[in-house]
């Protein structure tokens, strides 16, 4: 093996260097830089809210692992709490207590999970729900909502935001017409009709993959009510909003209690963790109790429950009035500079959860993002920040995520930055006619 000068290493070498054996040099496509151009910085550590990259420079982190980090990195809570467990061995294929206090722990902060399953990732947890639905209501079909993502399993990948709409892809080539057959895509935002064949209607509480969407007042309360009316079930997919957005997600947030959550990204601290939860009656359909299949060498492990534990049990009511104060300092600030740089712009914002439009009008579905996405203001206002030492994702579908470890500080030195960040872009972008 050779070994790494890091004081020498540029981001083009380890990108030139990945993309000999990595996939495209990454290995999720959100990370690449294909819908901003350029390459992407590789980070060697992050520390707060910071990151710092293989050359030495340092960058103000609003990506914070799309969600999965939210006190900073490197918590030295969250990293003691996982070498202390490491040193206890790494995985056993036997339950362990840890598993236990993470579901404790999700059960205590979200008012109507009576059971959890643990799992892996995200994904695992979306895939999971749709087939405890299917498996509970006898029925096929799931309804989603476009511009939603519910990660990459075959069913849920049509007309998903995130990385497949940075791509341009409606959905994905490999997926085939049976495995999205069952699969209704309706507009957010607008309250569908829900046939007796429907399993579930699967939903983001607050949609954060498509930049971020708010629900409209009677969204969500509609959904509940006519899933109830129709036998089908509500899933709320709450991997980004669960245990940010509010204590306790979107459901308490918004008074809504869904059949069945998903989460992932903060109860796993930073590794990777998913869950599916809900009420005792559904979730004991799951093996080993129920006929509905479901199983991971690695779920529950405890290196990420030791992690995800310390990561709740770090959350209070304070925590997320802080989160929220910075997120509405950062919203009115961004807002404010970019306007004054003659940029229309839409700065969405529900809670401690934000995302930035270049549009003249509020977002409120998925067809008036990719609008607003195509007038092409992103990459340059993207690369202004970069260069000035600010990350945002990549990508125009993306959301911000301060986190606990961003200062007014930090929010102040990032509206300074894109005060003048905006005015670069703008020109950049009238020169390229289309302003
Ligand atoms: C990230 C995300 C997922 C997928 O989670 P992974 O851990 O990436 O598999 C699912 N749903 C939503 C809303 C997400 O943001």
């Amino acid at each position: 093996m050779d070994v790494v000068d890091e004081s020498a290493m540029t981001n083009e070498a380890a990108f030139a260097r990945a993309c000999l054996s990595l996939v495209g040099g990454v290995n999720s496509p959100v990370r690449s830089f294909n819908s901003v151009g350029g390459v992407p910085f590789f980070v060697r550590e992050g520390h707060g809210s910071y990151v710092i990259d293989v050359e030495g420079r340092r960058y103000l982190d609003y990506i914070q692992s799309y969600g999965a980090i939210i006190h900073g990195h490197g918590d030295p809570r969250i990293s003691s709490a996982i070498e202390e467990a490491a040193r206890k061995g790494t995985t056993f294929g036997a339950p362990t207590l840890g598993e236990v206090m993470l579901a404790e722990q999700i059960k205590a902060k979200v008012p109507g999970v009576e059971l959890v399953r643990l799992t892996s990732s995200g994904t695992e947890a979306t895939m999971t729900a749709l087939r405890l639905a299917r498996g509970a209501t006898g029925r096929s079909k799931i309804i989603k909502f476009e511009g939603c993502y519910h990660g990459h399993s075959d069913a849920l990948l049509a007309a998903s935001g995130s990385g497949v709409a940075s791509l341009g892809l409606p959905a994905s080539v490999g997926v085939t017409p049976a495995a999205v057959h069952d699969t209704v895509v309706l507009p957010y935002n607008e309250v569908p009709q829900i046939g007796e064949d429907v399993a579930a209607v699967i939903v983001e509480p607050v949609a954060a993959n498509m930049g971020l969407v708010p629900p409209e007042p009677a969204f969500l309360s509609q959904l509940r009510a006519l899933t109830t009316q129709a036998g089908a079930l509500l899933i709320f997919d709450e991997v980004i909003t669960g245990f940010r957005v509010a204590d306790g997600g979107a459901s308490t947030l918004f008074g809504i209690t869904p059949d069945l959550w998903c989460f992932g990204k903060v109860i796993g601290g930073g590794l990777p963790v998913g869950a599916l939860a809900g009420r005792e009656e559904l979730m004991v359909q799951l093996a080993p109790t129920g006929p509905v299949y479901q199983a991971g060498t690695l779920s529950g492990n405890p290196l990420a429950t030791a992690a995800g534990v310390v990561a709740l049990e770090q959350l209070s009511l304070s925590s997320y009035r802080k989160l929220t104060g910075r997120a509405e300092q950062l919203s009115l600030g961004l807002t404010k500079v970019i306007q004054e740089a003659d940029l229309a712009v839409q700065v969405q914002r529900v809670n401690s959860l934000l995302g930035i439009f270049f549009a003249d009008e509020p977002v409120t579905n998925y067809r008036q993002a990719v609008a607003s996405v195509e007038r092409g203001i992103y990459p340059y206002f993207f690369h202004a920040m970069l260069r000035r030492g600010v990350a945002l994702a990549p990508g125009p579908y993306e959301i911000l995520f301060p986190g606990l470890a961003h200062s007014v500080d930090d929010i102040d030195k990032t509206i300074d930055i894109a005060s003048a960040a905006a005015v670069e872009a703008r020109d950049l972008w009238h020169r390229t006619g289309r302003g």
